[in-house]
């Protein structure tokens, strides 16, 4: 097929291509265009094949116009693409403009998590006490979490409660009461260490622990320990059942069964009818319709001893009660692990 290879003819093809360019609009009309003129079929390739037909002494005008057409149909083509890709942009950006000034849209409001109000709770209800609150380090030595606590090196007592170590020989406490322990030693800086000792603290311990519906790995104790001379178990559970019938209501039973912790003697642990299935039994209180909300007792001999307190003159109790427990008894968690998933559906529900 001959084609048209007249300069006139090459002026009205240059004309038409820069009609054509300035129609398109879209990424698909300069695709079109690109298939009409630099595709393998397109016009400039056509062009230049014609070219070997062409006369000698015609040849270099006609090459000349046809470089100068292929020059306008490269640079058009190709600055109509960057045109496309910048008004493209510029949609985009329009589109998905912020504006930072506008209000935020409401997104509820936050609440308190449910060991806090726990904690809070108790503390409010000790209050009239006297109770001075402190907080304890959750990476302990082995001599307040044990040794002093008269939990020496192989004592059964310490496989009971599974432990934690870090590679410095340090142990994640595996309750609070060796910030008891602490305060036994600093008593100085209670009341000049004169006696009531009457101290509060409250957190996280860590047992190795296979969790179940009542057991996890971290959960929280709320530790207390009164040191006085006369004081004996009858003050321990009275406090103890008012903390209780203070936080569930009066209606809430309470009973207290013997215990065995190395640090107290006596030892009873409190327990409350579970609230998952009103004392029927249920996988939440093992079956037994009763929860175990912590452990208490008289504190030892041997630990008064250890911190330089005559037992034949002084006593006093201790307890740790299972803030995590409790909250979870609070709001019918049926398993105990909902108190720490931070599940909103759950939270919302309660709070
Ligand atoms: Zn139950």
């Amino acid at each position: 097929m001959s084609v048209d290879l007249s300069p006139k003819n090459i002026k009205d093809l240059m004309t038409r291509f820069e009609q054509q360019l300035k129609d398109v609009r879209h990424k698909e009309d300069l695709e079109l265009l690109k298939r009409d003129w630099v595709s393998k079929e397109g016009f400039v390739k056509e062009l230049f094949k014609g070219l070997r037909d062409v006369p000698a002494d015609e040849k270099p005008t006609v090459a000349a116009l046809l470089n100068e057409l292929r020059s306008t149909v490269d640079d058009g083509l190709e600055g109509k693409e960057r045109w496309l890709r910048t008004d493209a942009l510029k949609a985009q950006l329009a589109q998905e403009y912020i504006d930072l000034s506008l209000p935020e849209a409401a997104s509820g409001l936050g609440s308190i998590h449910p060991i806090t109000v726990v904690e809070d709770r108790i503390t409010e209800i000790l209050r009239p006490f006297g109770f001075q609150s402190i907080m304890g380090p959750e990476i302990e030595t082995d001599y307040y979490c044990f040794d002093s606590l008269n939990i020496p090196k192989h004592h059964p007592a310490r496989d009971m409660q599974d432990t934690f170590y870090t590679e410095t020989g340090h142990v994640l406490r595996t309750h609070t009461t060796s910030v008891q322990a602490r305060i036994l030693q600093h008593r100085a800086l209670f009341e000049n260490g004169r006696l009531p000792i009457k101290v509060a603290s409250f957190g996280r311990a860590y047992r190795n622990e296979k969790e179940d519906a009542s057991h996890c790995a971290m959960f929280h104790q709320y530790e207390l320990v009164w040191i006085e001379p006369g004081l004996t178990l009858a003050h321990l559970l009275g406090l103890m059942t008012h903390i209780i019938k203070e936080l569930y209501g009066k209606r809430r039973k309470v009973r207290f069964v013997p215990k065995f912790y190395p640090y107290t003697e006596p030892s009873v642990g409190p327990q409350i009818d579970c609230s998952v299935c009103r004392g029927q039994g249920c996988p939440s209180c093992g079956g037994a319709g009763w929860v175990t909300v912590g452990g208490s007792g008289m504190v030892h001999s041997k630990v008064l001893e250890e911190f330089k307190l005559d037992p034949t003159k002084v006593s006093g109790f201790a307890f740790g009660l299972g803030t995590s427990r409790l909250a979870g008894q609070l709001y019918n968690f049926p398993h105990l692990r909902s108190v720490y998933d931070n599940d909103l559906r759950v939270l919302k529900e309660i709070v």
